[in-house]
């Protein structure tokens, strides 16, 4: 039997990289997908690829950070798919600098879309679970919000945040059969990284005890775990997927 077997599922930032590994383990394990991005070409692209697993799956133009953009999107997905039962929240960014150089506006952006975007849907998907007397949230933090990094202080003060958030949202829910835990990906091969510089990628890997960059599937399997029955007594937990990084 499928894992997630007829459950609806939306993922932020779904289009690519660790979004698009989720959304397509999902929908492997017979979930349809809603996948949310502020690509709608790549996210159509998505979602095309994941009905080839005979899934339902729709793409959805969304700017996280946007409250009200937010609420129209889920309005839109409870519409088409009826119900939301897994939510994930991955869509994030980096705007890295060192802090006496880091502009407000670098602060701004990174808060607004790693953090206020967790917020956003979550607020808004959290009141249809509660309704649903059952749901799944998965938040996509970051070993930077456990460890700190020289040049991240506005990604780490927001993947920290969602730690935050993941752990207060689980006490809110759990009564109403919500489970909210998070998940946090060390040095994972995607878009994100591959623009970091040979020299950064090899202080990167010096700090790995496995000595290996993971992928967005080693992230997606987790997420998997964490949607799936087989976790259905953990909530509010923080999984790391770091080859021992952040340990
Ligand atoms: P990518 O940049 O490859 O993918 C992120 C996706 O989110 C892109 O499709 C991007 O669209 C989309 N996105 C960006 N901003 C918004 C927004 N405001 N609203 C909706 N969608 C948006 O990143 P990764 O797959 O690497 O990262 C996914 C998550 O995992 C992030 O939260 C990241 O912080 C986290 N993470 C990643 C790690 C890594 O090593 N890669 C390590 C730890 C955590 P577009 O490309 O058009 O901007």
């Amino acid at each position: 039997m499928p894992l997630v077997a007829g459950k609806v599922a939306l993922v932020t930032g779904g289009a690519q990289g660790i979004g698009e590994a989720i959304a397509t383990t999902l929908a492997k394990e017979g979930a349809s997908i809603a996948v949310l991005d502020v690509n709608l070409e790549k996210a159509t692209e998505t979602a095309n690829k994941l009905r080839g697993f005979g899934v339902a799956a729709e793409a959805f133009k969304c700017d996280v950070s946007n409250t009200s953009e937010v609420e129209a999107v889920v309005n839109n997905v409870v519409d088409k798919f009826k119900r939301i039962d897994i939510l994930v929240n991955n869509a994030g960014i980096t705007r890295d600098n060192l802090l006496i150089r880091m502009t407000e506006q670098e602060w701004d952006l990174v808060i607004a879309i790693n953090l206020k975007g967790v917020f956003n849907f979550t607020r808004a998907v959290g009141k249809i679970m509660m309704k649903q007397r059952a749901g799944n949230i998965i938040n996509i933090s970051s070993v930077i919000g456990l460890m700190g990094n020289a040049a991240q202080t506005n990604y780490s003060a927001s993947k920290a945040g969602v730690i935050g958030i993941t752990k207060s949202v689980a006490k809110e829910l759990a009564s109403r059969n919500v489970r909210v835990n998070a998940v946090c990906p060390g040095y994972i091969q995607t878009a994100m990284t591959d623009k970091l510089s040979e020299e950064v990628k090899e202080k990167m890997l010096a700090f790995i005890p496995a000595k290996t960059m993971g992928t967005p599937q080693d992230v997606a399997n987790a997420a998997l775990f964490l949607a799936s029955d087989l976790s259905s007594y953990i909530t509010g937990e923080t999984i790391r997927v770091d080859g021992g990084m952040a340990m």
